[in-house]
């Protein structure tokens, strides 16, 4: 159990037996208990035991806040539901019709990680519409004992959401503020399809204006130097932007040009990461699809 605040806590899914690649976060109060991105189905059994620890029953769970509808935060919601149909689910509007029939987010994600979908991901099961509470941004949300101000934050995904808890001063922003395991390299995830950077930054300054005291993230955990923090992210955002640019102009085929920057980009975080903190970042954010996804945003833009 790891308390961020009387109430709320975080748990380790060990993710394909690995720590510190992805976190859920739980919210306790007596008559509401909310889980934050239950994370992929593989890691179910994690989650089930990380929760009978602090206590908690699937009976006792009323909510579950998606901040978006990635595997590796929301693949495991359908079959929970299955389990326990008592269970309500927040998601964007934009993502809402993928939890209804998750056929076309398989299909995009068996894209991305051709023969890899069961060893990852698991089973991906629908959430019937009833069960859906859809959010566009803007407004509150009663999860958990608390109030949270939701607020729409594309440019990682173009359904993304964050969720304020004034009481804590903790905002949940899920994937766009980034990954920094172990409080290293801040990596901004830009797989495929929807990256948007002028969105992105917005999103950024639309969580800058909550003033959290903290952030927490699902890849991978609390943060407190809050503008450090998202500044790294915007720097680090256009460097790998301004990288993938260039790459289009060099000579040779995509795959050639995205190993490279996959190099590089390790190279970097080798400097002051050991390979197996490096490696989980690659679990979730595979380098050669950070490139896809930033050449994919030049490209619609006419760039090379
Ligand atoms: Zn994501």
């Amino acid at each position: 159990m790891n308390p961020l605040a009387p109430g709320l806590s975080w748990l380790d899914l060990q993710f394909l037996g690995r720590p510190h690649a992805i976190a859920s976060v739980v919210l306790q109060s007596a008559g509401s208990v909310a889980v934050i991105d239950p994370g992929p189905s593989t890691c179910r059994e994690a989650l089930d035991l990380g929760l009978q620890r602090q206590g908690v029953q699937w009976r006792d769970v009323t909510h579950i806040l998606l901040t978006h509808i990635h595997l590796d935060h929301a693949g495991a919601t359908g079959g929970i539901i299955a389990e326990h149909p008592h269970v309500r689910v927040a998601v964007h509007e934009r993502g809402a019709p993928h939890m209804i029939d998750p056929s076309k987010l398989v299909a995009s994600a068996s894209r991305l990680w051709p023969g890899e979908m069961e060893r990852l991901w698991g089973d991906v099961r629908p959430v019937p519409e009833k069960n859906l509470t859809i959010l566009s941004g803007g407004e509150q949300l009663e999860a958990g004992g608390r109030t949270f101000e939701v607020a729409y934050t594309p440019g990682h995904a173009s359904h993304h959401v964050s969720y304020f808890d004034r009481s804590s001063g903790t905002a949940f922003v899920g994937d766009t503020a980034g990954m920094s395991i172990d409080g290293g390299y801040v990596l901004p995830p830009t797989p495929p399809p929807d990256i948007d950077l002028e969105l992105w930054r917005e999103s950024v300054a639309r969580i800058e204006a909550w003033s959290p005291s903290a952030l927490f993230m699902t890849h991978f955990g609390l943060v407190t130097a809050v503008r450090t923090h998202l500044q790294s992210l915007l720097d680090n955002l256009a460097a790998t932007a301004a990288m993938v640019r260039v790459s289009l102009e060099a000579p040779g085929t995509d795959e050639e040009r995205s190993a490279r920057f996959a190099e590089h980009v390790r190279r970097e975080m080798r400097r002051g990461m050991t390979d197996g903190q490096v490696e989980a970042y690659g679990l979730s954010a595979p380098f050669h699809l950070l490139w896809l996804g930033l050449a994919r945003y030049w490209r619609k833009r006419g760039v090379a």
